[in-house]
């Protein structure tokens, strides 16, 4: 029975979300806002590209002012964005702002989706976009959105007729909410999906204009507005202490990865929206009118409404639980229904109920993490802070009792349970379910629709707890939790994970060849359990060759051993993988555990595959002695160690003359000019540096924000010109230039292999002593030839590069060493 309702309440896209964060406890004003919301029937999906793309004071007024139960569905994960708190990226920071927008969603009301689009990276029109995600699939999954959540209203957060104006994906997730509109209501379309969801038919779909996308404020003043409906948004929330562009700016902050920490701000403020489909509301300033959105919505709802309107008006701040016997009642003429507002209201009631009642319910392991079929102890909790008659009449995980005799729930005195639980042997491993399975370019592959569209799910089997509350039971859900007191933080949750009983890793991501000659490669093993014992092979690519397996054997859990193989390269070039096989008892593992500790969204180990490239690579350098001024962050010093420089990190504090003149080249990090204050007060050591003979390279700065505009001895003016093509043909405009020919002679076969993209902010304006030395172009568009420049001054030599160099080495690609390798010897 409690395995069915699990079920259940996944097919109709509840949220089981990895919020194992601390419980959330309402207060007083926050439980009668809940209440007030309970009695809105009406929802709003809101639709754009990536993480941040959101409008949080629109979401923040919808889900606080109107009531109306609210979405975000962002296409992608944001992938393919940069990262401002850690050296994360790809599928891994995609999990960060997943979690972001969640948090972001906690604070101004609203709930969250996604769909299994890759945020590849920048695109610059909708054509590419979806010739790369595959357009039907995200179509798909937008329609399969819009059939699970049923809005009223859909908002386009972009300009679906304005493609080439901005990202392809921002266009491309307009198109997509345009053609959803009418797709999800079609009984022919992706009839997959209908048999377990019926065609949705929105009333509305507009598109949250503004100002910005006239091309000014002035513009947008004489623009006609007879097509748009005005919402006021400045509400102030005294139940919260809150104006509602407050609200937003929270919201907007939890977004640290993209740094758009954000200042409120209080006061009347105004939000357009354009309809595009459905009819005018006449009254231009309710998105609603003509629906109904109270109780006699639903067939039968007249009579939950009676009781539950009631409820709100009787409201006693000084003892919520006095609202209880109603709300049971209204729950039990609702628990049975299986229609969307029957079970979303059904879920509200529980929760009010639960906060009403100061009702708390917690599962606590012994340990954050454990294998399958492993044991644990199980600490229980069960309190009712109110005068509510309530009885615990069962405990259940993996339908299992762990409840000896049923408990009274006397007003404020605690219950307390301690159980031991076994993890099922076929339990799967706590890890995101977009990841579980090799993705292509473009699209995540999860095959489950009741999956799809979820933000994070705990996959672990929850704990029921069975609930007697006025003579009603009731089944409250709770993931299992890890908690520990921090002498400096108080009380922290973690979520608990389940994860395979041995780990490994190949401690270098990267491994490049640069003569044609064995390396020792290092593993580390790691226990997920006391008293382990296998074998580790590290398998290789054809051509390649690695030493025997090993034995290994740990005596408790989280030990870890590091076991040293032998790589031998194949004399020439060559490209490839090397996977470690961890074999124990009859089964095989062959994954890698990293752990995101961030204070701002749940701690968590992620399983990765246990791999590393390897890449022979025909590399001479030349000048091995380099300073590297970091940046935003780039893992360019650690791929420049492995072929044999020397790096050393410069401190803009103290750097002088003197102290830099010993480096054949100087590296300034990714964004360093975005970054660094001081920098604007070093240029001149810098230039000094380079006149005296020294060598800089400069990589990408974001053409905006620039503490200086002296980038160089010289003009130079950086531009948002990028090239995001990563298999775009280049030419050379100068092929005796010695960075193409010294130490490594380079060719077309350079290019070849890259990742994500060629580079982006080119410079397009320079002086004439700088000398460009490539063009490249994306398809469609004019030929640009500000990636690489390069200019002699005195007796040295500066160069300013757009290209990703700190994607390329990182991921081991051969042609971008070997240019980089000819840059540094210039
Ligand atoms: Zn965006």
């Amino acid at each position: 029975m409690y395995k069915v309702l699990l079920i259940f309440s996944l097919v109709l896209f509840s949220f089981n979300n990895l919020h194992a964060q601390k419980p959330q406890k309402p207060t007083a004003s926050e439980i009668y806002e809940s209440i007030k919301k309970l009695n809105f029937l009406g929802s709003v999906l809101f639709i754009a590209a990536h993480p941040d793309d959101e409008n949080t004071r629109l979401i923040s007024h919808l889900a606080n002012e109107v009531k109306a139960r609210t979405a975000y569905i962002s296409i992608t994960r944001g992938d393919g964005g940069q990262n401002l708190i850690g050296t994360e990226l790809g599928p891994l920071l995609g999990i960060i702002r997943s979690h972001e927008l969640q948090e972001a969603r906690k604070t101004d009301g609203g709930e969250q989706f996604f769909t299994r689009a890759i945020d590849f990276g920048f695109s610059k029109n909708p054509d590419e976009t979806f010739s790369i995600w595959g357009k039907d699939d995200v179509l798909s999954d937008v329609v399969l959105a819009v059939r699970k959540f049923q809005p009223d209203i859909i908002i386009n957060r972009f300009n679906h007729r304005t493609p080439g104006t901005t990202h392809g994906h921002h266009t491309a997730s307009a198109i997509l909410g345009v053609e959803a509109f009418d797709k999800a209501a079609d009984k022919n379309a992706f009839t997959n999906q209908l048999t377990n969801h019926q065609p949705w038919q929105a009333k509305r779909l507009f598109f949250n204009t503004s100002w910005w996308f006239y091309g000014s404020q002035e513009a947008f003043d004489k623009a006609d507005k007879s097509n748009l409906v005005a919402l006021k948004t400045g509400t102030f929330y005294p139940s919260l202490g809150l104006s509602n562009g407050e609200i937003a700016a929270l919201s907007r902050s939890k977004h640290q990865s993209q740094g758009f920490g954000n200042t409120g701000a209080r006061g009347l403020d105004t939000e357009y929206l354009e309809l595009l489909k459905g009819p005018m509301p006449s009254d231009p300033s309710n998105l609603f009118e003509g629906i109904n959105t109270t109780w006699s919505r639903i067939e039968g709802g007249e009579a939950i409404g009676k009781i539950l309107y009631q409820v709100e008006r009787n409201f006693d701040f000084k003892n919520p639980a006095a609202s209880i016997p109603q709300l049971v009642k209204a729950y039990q003429l609702l628990k049975k229904r299986t229609d969307y507002w029957g079970i979303q209201k059904t879920k509200e009631i529980k929760k009010i109920i639960t906060s009403s009642s100061g009702l708390f319910l917690e599962a606590v392991a012994e340990t954050q993490y454990t294998s399958p079929a492993s044991e644990i102890k199980l600490s229980l909790e069960a309190i009712n802070r109110s005068s509510t008659s309530m009885k615990l009449i069962e405990v259940i995980y993996n339908s299992k009792s762990l409840l000896k005799e049923r408990k009274n729930l006397e007003n404020n005195q605690r219950a307390t349970i301690e159980s031991t639980i076994v993890i099922p042997r076929n339990a799967s491993y706590s890890s995101p379910y977009w990841m579980k399975q090799p993705a292509s370019k473009g699209l995540f592959k999860v095959a489950d629709l009741d999956l799809i569209g979820l933000p994070t799910i705990n996959q672990n089997e929850p704990v029921y707890f069975k609930v007697s509350i006025e003579g009603e039971p009731f089944t409250f859900e709770r993931d299992i939790i890890y908690k520990f007191n921090s002498p400096v933080t108080g009380e922290v949750y973690q979520p608990f994970q389940i994860l395979p009983e041995v780990t490994g890793k190949i401690n270098d991501k990267v491994l490049i060849f640069s003569e044609p000659k064995a390396q020792q490669v290092s593993v580390t093993i790691k226990a997920g359990k006391d008293n382990l014992s296998g074998i580790a092979t590290l398998q290789h690519p054809e051509g390649w060759s690695t030493s025997a397996p090993q034995t290994f054997e740990m005596e408790t859990k989280d030990e870890e051993k590091e076991l040293i193989f032998t790589v031998t390269p194949p004399k020439n070039q060559s490209e490839g993988e090397l996977n470690l096989l961890l074999q124990v008892g009859d089964s095989f593992y062959n994954q890698d555990i990293v752990t995101l500790n961030y204070d701002h969204i749940p701690f968590q180990h992620v399983l990765v595959p246990a791999k590393a490239k390897v890449a022979r690579i025909e590399l001479n350098i030349k000048g091995q002695n380099i300073g590297y001024i970091a940046g935003a962050g780039d893992e360019i010093p650690s791929a420049l160690s492995q072929i044999g420089y020397q790096v050393t990190d410069i401190n803009l504090e103290s750097m002088t003359a003197e102290n830099i003149k010993q480096f054949n080249a100087i590296i300034v990090g990714i964004r360093a000019y975005n970054v660094h204050d001081i920098l604007r007060f070093r240029q001149d050591v810098l230039f000094d540096y380079v006149k005296n003979g020294g060598n800089l390279i400069m990589q990408y700065n974001v053409s905006r924000g620039l503490v200086t505009e002296q980038l160089a001895p010289f003009d130079l003016k950086l531009s948002r010109e990028r090239v995001t093509d990563e298999d775009a043909k280049v030419t050379f405009i100068n092929p005796n230039h010695p960075v193409l020919n010294s130490p490594n002679k380079i060719t077309q076969k350079d290019f070849e292999n890259w990742v994500q993209e060629r580079g982006l902010y080119f410079a397009n304006e320079w002086a004439e002593e700088f000398q460009p030395i490539l063009r490249m172009n994306d398809p469609d568009e004019e030929a640009v030839e500000g990636a690489l420049v390069i200019a002699q001054y005195g007796k040295g030599t500066i160069a300013y590069t757009g290209l990703s160099f700190f994607r390329q080495l990182p991921a081991g690609v051969s042609g971008a060493y070997r240019l980089f390798a000819n840059l540094l010897s210039l």
